[in-house]
């Protein structure tokens, strides 16, 4: 049998894992994770009101209850107590990385680590329930916030900010967050792209539940829009891009009422610092951008400031190394060719990676699909060569030999459980548990 270790879980492990045992029956497949709950992004990731998409997590469960793979949460790959990259390589046939895009990106720009400034990556993780998220304080004193950056991150954060109790609490947020955020008084969130609309990042379904949410209005300034020449003529627009400007103008054109909560969507404008009051962010400011007629932008000197105490920056994620593997810093990426780990530029036998660790942290979930599917190609390719290398009969029994405590698969049933009791207790659907003490004292609780 060939046995693979995929290090991480979220959507592109389990589809590697899914690609690995669907192709050959002749592999195991251990999937591990430094976490002990499955599934990555789908998890700690996409927003909690995005229910649909939170149902793949059905998908990825059948993927990791396969008789042939294994799920091992817990185990810290390279770092404190885990396996290293060269152990893990003596211990299976084969690795894959699928470790994904763990941080932000910088604006690099004075001002950016004032508190009340964070990555949109820390504020997800904290209403997400990542048991390394802390909660800064995001929203207390907050009446309006600046999200910098036009993707679907940008969306979804303010999104989540201008939702009320009502529609957070049937979520699986923990509960701290729903208190939070439910008593937030954040009456307005300026979210900011520094080229034009026809080159924002957001997807249009995404775009469109901000206009639908209760409470809250849409402002847009028509002659900022007009600034972007594919406005007016968005004929040679790839469709998404049409569709985006299409909303854009459904809402401009539309009479705006009195609401609770306002999101103004704002366009060619590029922060050049963070002002500080009282100790904290209090607004920032932004240099006005013109098109230059190539798809980017030029400054144009003129300057605007915009009020804040809370600025959340969503301009992407980026890979982070891990000891042991290569890794390129430009791109953020463990450098491969079809998914092969190259060092210094040869294939490196054994040694693969699958999703954003690969490609960088683009596409949606389905993305990841095609991705596995390539790797793993190329594994099986290498597997008549990879098995002639003898491997320890059980992994498991080495790792834990070796000082790792996996939480398995009952473990992690065993905090789902939990997750669900919470719920009920607090009259709530599932509430996920939000600290590393909660989730391994659950996990405990699962039969031998
Ligand atoms: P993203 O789509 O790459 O968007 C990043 C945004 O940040 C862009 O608007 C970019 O503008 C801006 N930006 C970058 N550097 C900047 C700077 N120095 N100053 C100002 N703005 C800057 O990244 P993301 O939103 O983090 O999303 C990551 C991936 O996850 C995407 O593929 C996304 O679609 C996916 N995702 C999907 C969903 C969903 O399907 N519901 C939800 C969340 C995330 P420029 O274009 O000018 O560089």
């Amino acid at each position: 049998m060939l046995r693979v270790a995929v290090v991480g879980s979220g959507p592109s492990g389990c589809y590697t894992a899914q690609n690995l045992v669907q192709r050959d029956t002749r592999v195991l497949v251990d999937v591990l994770d430094r976490l002990p709950c499955p599934y990555g992004l789908v998890r700690y990731g996409v927003a909690p009101d995005h229910e649909k998409i939170k149902s793949l997590q059905g998908n990825l469960r059948t993927v990791l209850e396969d008789d042939r793979v294994r799920f091992l949460g817990g185990i810290r790959v390279g770092g404190p107590g885990g396996p290293g990259v060269a152990r893990l390589r003596e211990l299976y046939h084969a690795v894959v990385y699928c470790v994904g895009a763990a941080t932000d990106r910088h604006l690099g720009i004075p001002g950016e680590d004032l508190p009340g400034s964070w990555s949109a990556t820390e504020f997800v993780s904290w209403y997400s329930a990542h048991p390394d998220a802390a909660d800064a304080g995001f929203v207390r004193d907050v009446r309006s916030a600046v999200v910098i950056g036009v993707g679907n991150v940008a969306v979804d954060v303010t999104r989540m900010l201008s939702r009320g109790r009502a529609e957070l609490s049937p979520t699986d947020m923990p509960q701290d967050a729903l208190a939070a955020l439910a008593a937030s008084r954040v009456s307005e969130v300026v979210m900011v792209g520094r080229r034009g609309p026809s080159q924002a990042r957001f997807t249009t379904k995404e775009l469109r539940e901000l206009g639908a949410l209760p409470g809250t209005g849409i402002d847009l300034d028509p002659a900022e829009l007009a600034m972007d020449p594919a406005y007016s003529d968005p004929s040679g627009l790839p469709g998404p891009q049409r569709r985006n400007l299409e909303v854009l103008r459904g809402w401009a054109a539309r009479e705006s009422g009195e609401t609770e909560r306002r999101i103004a969507l704002r366009f060619f404008l590029r922060p050049v610092e963070l002002l500080a009051g009282g100790g904290r962010v209090a607004a920032v400011r932004f240099e006005r951008t013109a098109p230059d007629g190539h798809g980017g932008v030029t400054g144009t000197g003129r300057f605007e400031t915009v009020e804040a105490q809370l600025v959340l920056r969503s301009v992407g994620y980026r890979g982070v190394p891990l000891a042991g593997l290569p890794f390129d810093a430009q791109s953020g990426t463990v450098p491969n060719e079809r998914g092969r780990v190259l060092r210094a530029g040869v294939p490196s036998e054994g040694e693969y990676v699958a999703g954003w660790i690969k490609r960088g942290p683009t596409g949606v979930i389905g993305t990841n699909r095609p991705c596995a599917k390539e790797t793993v190609e190329s594994l099986l390719a290498d597997a008549p060569a990879l098995l002639r290398r003898e491997v320890p009969r059980d992994p498991v029994a080495v790792l834990r030999a070796e000082g790792s405590e996996p939480v398995e698969w009952p473990g992690w049933r065993a905090i789902e459980r939990a997750e669900a009791e919470l719920g009920t207790r607090l009259g709530r659907h599932v509430v996920k548990l939000a600290d590393w003490d909660s989730l391994l004292a659950a996990a405990r609780t699962a039969a031998p």
